[in-house]
């Protein structure tokens, strides 16, 4: 059974507001983007790869370029607007701050040759070996950050987890699991219950996010673990939520 006919069969007709359009052209272009990573004898797939894959299921994603000129940088973030961030596209690096691959706010031409020099320098001079294919520009993201990720239980397929993103999804642990595929009033559940949720609600006046992008990020993200097996492990993080929409900023996975 499809991802697809899964979901259908789990949800009831209140929440047919969440069903998802089926999408089996996305699904094979998902598919040639995974292959493609295996035929090339990874299992990491890079962060520009997961956006891919993630846009495909209709899911909100920076818009960026991978740029291989400071030229090409510059006119791509005139095209994005600034502020843009600048990111190291790497398949031997899988945590790009570490290696002082990222670099965000940057507001100018002048900004951007000086930040796009300096990553090249620290990834070349951290990791000597690190094959660069090539810089990143993104739009800069706004908004609280979230973490949607995935895991692979033996038993029971992939296994969803949500939190808040950045140090406290690791420092606090405060997330929450299901089992994919998740419908829209599960990955409702799924952000009701993490401790911080008052603080992507709304509270004392203060303006909250948009959940229902939220939750519809995450029943699609479900949907893409269904349809592939061979995710064996995600990590969406950070996704910036503001009032207005949920954008995917990080992504990698492992096949
Ligand atoms: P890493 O591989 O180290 O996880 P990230 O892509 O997550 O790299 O970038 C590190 C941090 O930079 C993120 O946690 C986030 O706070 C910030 N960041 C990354 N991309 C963006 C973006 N497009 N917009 C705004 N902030 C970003
Ligand atoms: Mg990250």
């Amino acid at each position: 059974m499809t991802g697809y006919a899964d979901y259908l069969q789990k949800i009831d007709n209140s929440e047919a507001i969440y069903a998802l359009p089926q999408n089996e052209l996305g699904k094979e272009k998902a598919a040639s983007i995974l292959n493609k990573v295996s035929k090339e004898g990874r299992n990491y797939v890079l962060e520009p790869e997961v956006k891919q894959i993630l846009s495909l299921y209709g899911i909100r994603v920076t818009k960026e370029r991978v740029c291989s000129s400071i030229d090409e940088a510059i006119s791509t973030a005139n095209e994005i607007c600034y502020p843009v961030v600048l990111k190291v596209v790497s398949p031997e690096v899988i945590h790009k701050s570490d290696f002082g691959g990222v670099e965000i706010g940057i507001k100018d031409d002048s900004e951007l040759k000086e930040a796009y020099t300096r990553i090249l320098k620290n990834v070349q001079s951290k990791m000597p070996d690190a094959n660069i294919n090539g810089v990143s520009v993104q739009e800069m993201a706004r908004g609280k950050e979230v973490m949607i990720g995935s895991v692979k239980d033996q038993d029971f397929g992939p296994l969803m987890v949500f939190g808040m993103g950045g140090i406290l999804v690791e420092a606090v642990r405060d997330v929450s699991y299901r089992l994919a595929p998740v419908t829209g009033s599960e990955a409702q559940q799924m952000i009701e219950e993490i401790s911080n949720y008052p603080l992507l609600k709304g509270y004392r006046g203060e303006k909250g996010v948009n959940l229902e992008k939220l939750r519809d990020s995450i029943a699609r993200v479900s949907l893409l673990l269904v349809d592939f097996p061979e995710i064996n492990e995600m990590d969406l993080n950070p996704v910036f939520v503001n009032e207005n929409e949920a954008i995917v900023a990080d992504g990698r996975m492992f096949i």
